[in-house]
């Protein structure tokens, strides 16, 4: 059945791409026409369940967009919850089915929230790197920052996902020549925090923060005159680094001054 409202459309699921099997898996949707959003913000995205009545309706998730502006489709990167209401129905999408999407996309977790800088730092766990792959390919964020760092923290090595997507950014596949004169721009730092892998962090980003690891791996400082720092994922992450952060000088917007940080929780 194809719907549409004032407030959403009706989508249909292109391309599944299944990470770790019923835990992390990427899809894609058919974008509505005139469908924006600014690298960093979020889509609300909508499937059929049952409600405790055994009632059709309607549940509706935030879901960072990993694609660019410029893409035909929307990607997207997911979480299994087990016997999560959304989650365990978006599982089961494989192409040709249906998906709902609000009109609007929403957020400030974007590069717009910043003066400008030397350096963006992009700090996440789990599928919170999905709104950071956005960012890494605008060009505009390319041309205005020296360095970009994503630092992408999991559980388990498996759980890397984008790492392909991220190597051909760094080695400029994607933006090519232009690129190619400022080489060592992207750097990607990943942690696994379960077990020890050769030549990677094996921390949380708060104990690679405390301990200086984290600049260290990057070679870069982290510096509240230069550096612009965005949070995304686990909120407990994220309050742990906002609060680590705080004492080295950064700050959210508030009341109109600008910040040099910006943070997105997942729940
Ligand atoms: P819920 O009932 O919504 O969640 C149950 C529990 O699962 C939560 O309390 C929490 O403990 C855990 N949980 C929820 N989401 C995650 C997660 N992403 N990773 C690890 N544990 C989680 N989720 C994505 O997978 N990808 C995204 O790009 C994404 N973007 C988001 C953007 C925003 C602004 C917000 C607020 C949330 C975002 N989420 C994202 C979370 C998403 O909206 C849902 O919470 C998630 O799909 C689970 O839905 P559910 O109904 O299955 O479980």
């Amino acid at each position: 059945m194809t719907e549409s409202t004032d407030k959403y459309t009706t989508e249909t699921v292109t391309w599944v791409h299944t990470w770790v099997p019923h835990k992390l898996f990427s899809f894609r949707i058919t974008r509505p026409a005139s469908y924006r959003f600014t690298p960093g913000q979020f889509s609300r995205l909508g499937v059929r369940t049952r409600n405790a009545q055994g009632e059709e309706t309607i549940a509706w998730r935030a879901y960072s967009v990993v694609s660019s502006p410029y893409d035909e489709e929307l990607e997207f990167f997911s979480i299994v919850v087990p016997d999560g209401e959304f989650t365990s129905q978006l599982e089961k999408l494989k192409p040709g089915d249906p998906i709902f999407i609000d009109k609007q996309s929403f957020g400030f977790l974007t590069t717009a929230a910043f003066p400008s800088g030397d350096d963006l730092w992009m700090l996440s766990s789990g599928t919170g790197l999905a709104p950071f792959i956005s960012v890494l390919h605008d060009l505009e964020v390319w041309e205005t920052y020296r360095h970009l760092i994503v630092v992408h923290s999991v559980r388990g090595v498996e759980e890397l996902a984008y790492q392909e997507t991220i190597e051909g950014l760094r080695t400029h596949e994607v933006f090519g020549e232009w690129c190619r004169e400022q080489p060592d721009k992207l750097i990607y730092v990943p942690s696994i925090t379960r077990e020890p892998v050769p030549g990677m962090a094996n921390a949380r980003i708060t104990t690679l923060l405390e301990t200086g690891e984290l600049e260290q791996r990057a070679g870069v400082t982290l510096d509240p005159a230069r550096s612009r720092v965005m949070l995304c994922g686990n909120p407990e992450m994220v309050q742990d680094l906002r609060d680590l952060l705080k004492t080295r000088g950064f700050a959210t917007t508030r009341r109109g001054i600008a910040g040099n940080l910006a943070v997105e929780n997942y729940w």
